[in-house]
């Protein structure tokens, strides 16, 4: 199975964060539901990736990953709770184009996800935010620099299908690629731990 995102399901998303952010006056915070947020520019996680890689090199890959996953992790217990507008999507299919849409409507990119013998591989033609950034700076990096990503999606992966999934980045437009790809497979579930 192959899922892809159209414009009027991303469009649809992007209508439903409209509906849901709202300015409160009382605390300054821009709230998302309950929850204080904001909205960014692709640039500014693109130099905090460039400053921590300053300050730790290549492992600036891994700090960004990890920092993201959690977050995934909450948004994917989301997709799955019915009383939110995008957690009515039941079955697979649903579910992977309302990840593909919020990825689009959240301005992260247009993505592909398909699932192939227990194996997930989700890819952006365009290239994630990072990735995009580099691009527009004509520059090349050594690696892959899309951890934020791959932490945020392995997150949702896993808390959709209750697992421990553990994502690779195996390609990335930001060293060069034609497109960024990650693949995720099962490493642990949460009930065999147990
Ligand atoms: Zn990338």
């Amino acid at each position: 199975m192959k899922v892809k995102v159209d414009k009027k399901s991303a469009e649809k998303m992007l209508q439903e964060y409209k509906d849901f952010i709202r300015i409160d006056h009382e605390t300054g915070n821009l709230r998302w539901g309950s929850i204080p947020v904001f909205l960014t520019r692709a640039r500014l996680l693109y130099d905090i990736y460039r400053e921590i890689e300053k300050l730790v090199g290549e492992a600036a890959y891994s700090v960004t990953y990890h920092s993201l996953r959690t977050y995934g992790a909450e948004f994917g217990k989301l997709l799955r709770d019915p009383t939110y507008p995008s957690g009515r999507g039941k079955n697979r299919k649903e579910l992977f184009e309302n990840i593909c849409a919020d990825s689009l409507a959240g301005g992260w990119g247009k993505i592909t996800i398909e699932e192939k013998k227990g194996e997930i591989f989700l890819e952006c033609e365009t290239g994630f935010p990072i990735s995009q950034c580099y691009i527009e700076d004509k520059e090349k990096s050594k690696g892959p620099v899309d951890g934020f990503y791959l932490g945020y999606f392995e997150g949702i992966l896993s808390a959709v299908d209750a697992c421990e999934y553990q994502g690779e980045e195996t390609h990335c437009k930001g060293k060069g690629d034609g497109k960024c790809c990650f693949v995720f497979r099962m490493y642990k579930s949460h009930h065999a731990s147990k």
